[in-house]
């Protein structure tokens, strides 16, 4: 057994985060393990760019009411206790509802050969945002 005390809180990049979203590191699988998990604390309005994850990627919401949508044009409310299951390669985006902070564990495996299986795209709009708080 391994205790491991919280780690530092790092503010996640500009470059694919609309708005302040603030990141825990909480375990990062060795060897065998490739699994990757996280708390992700979006102020309200804050959210993803569009991106994909390899090999899929687990939300767990732990605090608030977010927003998950997909390029179909569905968007899902989530909120404290809600699970969503991101298929790999699946394009998304997810952050806080508008007016709400919104917390998850993202969790998430590694490639075979330990590199970054999240590929980011472009941010998403404010129009499109603001149409998903409406919509959902
Ligand atoms: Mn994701």
């Amino acid at each position: 057994m391994e205790l491991q005390h919280v780690q530092p809180t790092v503010k996640t990049p500009a470059a694919n985060f609309t708005g302040d979203v603030y990141m825990t590191p909480i375990y990062r699988g060795t060897e065998a393990s490739r699994m990757s998990v996280s708390l992700v604390r979006f102020t309200p309005g804050a959210r993803t760019n569009w991106h994909r994850h390899a090999v899929g990627q687990t939300l767990h919401v732990t605090e608030g009411t977010g927003l998950v949508g997909t390029r179909d044009g569905s968007v899902v409310r989530v909120r404290a206790g809600d699970t969503v299951i991101c298929p790999p390669d699946e394009e998304h985006w997810h952050g806080a509802a508008a007016g709400t902070f919104m917390a998850h564990l993202a969790m998430l495996e590694n490639l075979p050969d330990g590199g970054d299986p999240t590929t980011w795209l472009e941010p998403l709009p404010d129009e499109q945002y603001q149409g998903a708080n409406c919509s959902s």
